[in-house]
């Protein structure tokens, strides 16, 4: 498996007052996305007294660390932000990466992945699937019973490639690998 980076990997929302922005003053601040619904005008606007009379609606206007485009509700961006940290730091770009590829569960009728089948489902960050498929031959004794003469000429290739029927892959940022994912 490989080594995890030290990424940041903190959900993150830059909230802005809606009045403010429509009125040509960009006005706003980066949160945790954990806790973006509890941001007050307040916060956005450094200060109660920076409040003006029409500021009512803050808007997450930019994001980073959450694998979605565009911007969205504060109440959204804490939705992604809880659904995010709950899942170990480690595991949270393969998270990232399962939702941007598409191809996952998400948790009711919205973007939101389900955690449960993204815990189920990951098997891991590795240097491609045929690193992994050996391991996982190693787990499970695969050649535990053939001479040693034999298993050096054990196929390793068309192994991967069948075992590889039961599983989906999504590239890891940075050219660096592959995230497994079994197809349950
Ligand atoms: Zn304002």
């Amino acid at each position: 498996m490989t080594t995890s980076t030290d990424i940041e990997t903190t959900p993150s929302a830059w909230i802005g007052c809606l009045a403010c922005y429509n009125n040509g003053r960009l006005v706003g601040a980066w949160f945790d996305a954990e806790t973006a619904d509890t941001v007050t005008l307040a916060d956005v606007h450094d200060g109660a007294n920076h409040v003006r009379r029409d500021c009512e609606e803050m808007w997450v206007l930019d994001h980073e660390n959450i694998p979605t485009k565009g911007e969205m509700s504060p109440s959204e961006a804490a939705e992604w932000g809880r659904v995010i940290v709950s899942v170990p730091e480690r595991d949270r770009p393969a998270l990232c990466a399962w939702v941007a590829s598409g191809d996952y569960i998400a948790e009711g009728a919205g973007d939101i992945p389900s955690v449960n089948d993204f815990e189920e489902r990951y098997a891991g960050h590795w240097d491609s699937f045929r690193d992994y498929a050996v391991d996982f031959a190693e787990d499970i004794g695969l050649l535990n019973d053939a001479p040693e003469t034999l298993a050096t000429y054990f196929d390793w290739d068309a192994w991967a490639r069948d075992l590889a029927m039961d599983y989906t892959t999504v590239a890891a940022g940075g050219g660096c690998g592959v995230y497994v994912f079994r197809a349950l």
